[in-house]
């Protein structure tokens, strides 16, 4: 947002400088900085251009008062053109929330007179892989709009609207009430202008005079790789209007997240069960092991057992916060079951070779067994 010009400084008048003077002060300046008299002077015809935006608008009586309206009432959000507030369009930022990302800021910088309209909350299922990578979505919804054409001001062109008279334009009324314990002031919003310190002098025809119309928004936003079921999105200005030209609510937009075949998440680390045989097991071998883009070759070790743990780092899940998960493989020997009588017999020749000290585990068994009991576990292994 550009810094709000204060025009009465650049024409050096008075706040409440008539016409007249403002016309008087104008033609002075004008002629001091005119590009004629300062050829190739950079700095003066940036002068003599910021002479003329001012006196376009402090000559001009309707403009005038909806600049003087902004500036006594900054941060309301109202007038867009050069005075600040929305330009293209309305909730031009955008901010992340989330639980993993760490929220915490949020309409600090609205003004405490002015009326917020409400936040809008949906909900949106996001595919598993949309959510770790990251994507851009586009979503249509009903709501009160700020009304483009007379920048929510509710008057025609946004500015056939005068300060209103009664509070001076400011909103704000006192009354002074002498009670028993002294005279008291109160401060209510004023009556005639509903708090917002002009009266409209020609309704905006879009929107009848409210400020804001029914209609479909669409809003498209950049979804962060790594949202989660708790993350949520807040697109600031894109909730309902607010009445009396207040600033717009905000649209908060929290984020399912659909289970994955393959994948499990904890956090950023992608699990992954993996199936393999006894003989890749046994003997070890490679096997193609899935990630977020492709699949790689991983090769298990001879002697992989049932159970065991692989950790690949950097093959998780990126962080929007900067770092990456890993890819946590656990592996499972399947045991096959449905087999010939033939197979059946191989398998019996292969085991009758094994001896029971070639395993680990299975020979701490039973050696435990037989301590305690005196009895062998296993007859065949
Ligand atoms: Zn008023
Ligand atoms: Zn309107």
């Amino acid at each position: 947002m550009a810094e709000k010009k204060n025009y009465y400084e650049i024409l050096c008048v008075d706040k409440k400088a008539t016409p007249d003077q403002i016309k008087s002060a104008y033609r002075k300046l004008a002629m001091k900085y005119h590009p004629d008299r300062n050829q190739g002077d950079e700095a003066a015809a940036e002068k003599f251009k910021e002479i003329n935006e001012a006196n376009e608008v402090l000559s001009d009586e309707q403009k005038r008062a909806a600049y003087d309206y902004e500036l006594e009432h900054p941060g309301m959000g109202g007038f867009g053109g050069g005075f600040g507030g929305f330009e293209g369009g309305f909730g031009g930022f955008e901010d992340i929330f989330s639980s993993i990302f760490g929220g915490g800021f949020g309409g600090a910088t609205r003004s405490a007179q002015s009326e917020v309209g409400e936040d809008i909350q949906k909900e949106m299922t996001l595919s598993f892989m949309d959510a770790a990578k990251g994507c851009t979505k586009t979503l249509s919804y009903m709501r009160n709009e700020p009304c483009q054409a007379c920048k929510s001001t509710g008057a025609k062109d946004g500015v056939r609207f005068s300060s209103c008279s009664r509070c001076g334009g400011k909103g704000i009324i006192q009354t002074v009430q002498n009670t028993m314990f002294g005279r008291t002031i109160r401060q209510s919003a004023c009556p005639d202008c509903s708090g917002t310190g002009r009266t409209i002098d020609e309704k905006c025809p879009e929107c009848k005079g409210k400020g804001w119309q029914r209609k479909e928004t669409e809003v498209t936003f950049t979804i962060p790789a790594g949202v989660d079921e708790k993350s949520y999105i807040k697109k600031r200005g894109y909730g309902q209007a607010a009445q009396r030209g207040g600033m717009p609510g905000d649209l908060i937009v929290t984020f399912r997240i659909e289970p994955h075949k393959l994948f499990l998440r904890k956090g950023f680390d992608l699990l992954v069960d993996l199936p393999i045989s006894f003989r890749l097991a046994a003997l070890g071998g490679t096997v193609k092991v899935p990630t977020l883009d492709d699949t790689f070759d991983f090769t298990i070790p001879e002697g992989t057992q049932s159970g065991q743990v692989f950790t690949i780092r950097g093959k998780g899940i990126k962080s929007a916060r900067g770092g990456t998960g890993n890819l946590i493989l656990k592996v499972f020997v399947e045991v096959p079951t449905k087999i010939t009588r033939d197979q059946k017999k191989k398998i019996e020749a292969l085991y009758d070779d094994v001896e029971l000290k070639q395993y680990d585990k299975m020979k701490r068994y039973s050696e435990n067994v037989e301590s305690f009991y005196g009895k062998k576990p296993f007859s065949k292994q």
